[in-house]
């Protein structure tokens, strides 16, 4: 007997970062430090978390379904109307539900095996049939994936940067892109790493809205903000695609706490601009240390970087792990010999480079 159909018989289920606890009671360690689902490592917006502190008094009324006051004061930050913000629980909760707002078995969308594997896994959940583009020099490809559009195609998938490599595309590809891909396409921009990107040549999608009707651009509290665990993000789309998504949104997705949370964090520029500082301090740090332990690293502009070994990501994973530190092992992103890791605090990335030190050493 069937009881499922058989995009869902062969979907694989999304494997997070470790969790520290589980790596405490697993292993017997107590000082475990995570490098692993590229969180802020100096902690939540201190601003975000007082606002959160406040609303945790009101819980026992549900949340304004509309996100009202959130919508309103992302508005003004961004320079958009509330009409054209959507919030989610997460990116990822906007990322399923564009896939189930536009795309049907029917339809077809671009993703790029070697980014984000959400994509893959929210289109194969409501079976929606994908073109692959491989990466290259582990970037984007944009002309090819312009090249790969089909009448079917309906959605294509970009992170900028892109997750798992850090690597970004510059204003003129971005640009040339916007232009070849018909109007009909709809082109989910993903930039969770905005905030920490500091090239001149990084274009803020945003601005290219009315050069392509069909840019849906996301972005993240999860990361720069430091509110991973709250979860929230949001999509920033013209206001009939907007008004489509809040169709499919469920009652009330975003819950009380993250929305306070989200609305104070963004006046937080003293928490963002320290961890823009501390992350490209870091960033420098790792990009030294790493290949001097014999470790090829993937230039990045985000708050991780990819690294490969000449032996599996699995077996250095593990061996970090029983150092007390949790890094991403990234095979099941088609990266057998990577692994990802996030950038720390200059405590942390110290650990993690003695730690390295001697799982190499070995
Ligand atoms: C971390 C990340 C997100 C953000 O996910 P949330 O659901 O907002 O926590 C989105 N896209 C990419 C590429 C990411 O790496």
């Amino acid at each position: 007997m069937t009881l499922v159909p058989s995009h869902i018989e062969t979907l694989k289920p999304y494997v997070p970062g470790k969790p520290i606890e589980e790596v405490q009671r697993e292993l017997g360690l107590e000082e475990v430090v995570k490098l692993a689902s590229n969180e802020n490592p100096l902690g939540p917006s201190p601003l975000g978390l007082e606002a959160a502190r406040r609303a945790v008094e009101e819980v026992h009324l549900y949340p304004d379904g509309a996100s009202y006051y959130l919508k309103g004061r992302l508005a003004e930050f961004l320079g958009v109307e509330p009409a054209e913000i959507v919030i989610g629980n997460g990116s990822n909760e906007i990322i399923d539900y564009l896939i189930r707002t536009f795309l049907t078995p029917e339809d077809e969308a671009i993703v790029s095996p070697g980014s984000f594997i959400v994509y893959q896994l929210g289109c194969q959940a409501h079976g929606v049939p994908m073109k692959k583009v491989p990466l290259k020099e582990r970037t984007f490809d944009l002309e090819a994936i312009a090249a790969a559009v089909s009448p079917r195609t309906k959605m294509i998938f970009v992170a900028n940067p892109n997750n798992p490599t850090g690597t970004w595309v510059e204003r003129r590809a971005f640009e040339a892109f916007l232009d070849a891909v018909p109007e009909r396409v709809l082109i989910v921009w993903d930039e969770a790493y905005f905030e920490y990107v500091e090239e001149p040549e990084y274009p803020n999608a945003l601005a290219y809205r009315a050069r392509h009707p069909g840019l849906i651009v996301t972005r993240t509290f999860s990361k720069i903000y430091g509110l991973a665990g709250l979860r929230c993000g949001y999509a920033v789309l013209s206001a009939q695609l907007a008004d489509y998504v809040d169709r499919v949104r469920e009652p009330f997705n975003v819950n009380s706490v993250a929305q306070a949370a989200a609305r104070a964090a963004l006046d937080d520029t003293e928490h963002v601009a320290r961890s823009r500082q501390v992350n490209a301090e870091g960033l420098a740090h790792l990009g030294r240390a790493l290949p001097e332990l014999g470790v090829r690293v993937t230039p990045s502009v985000a708050n991780f970087v990819l690294a490969d070994f000449d032996r599996p990501g699995t077996e250095i994973f593990e061996a970090l792990l029983r150092e007390g530190v949790i890094v991403r092992p990234m095979a099941g992103y088609g990266f057998p010999q990577s692994a990802r890791i996030t950038v720390g605090t200059p405590e942390m990335n110290a650990r993690l480079i003695e730690a390295l030190g001697r799982v190499l050493r070995r």
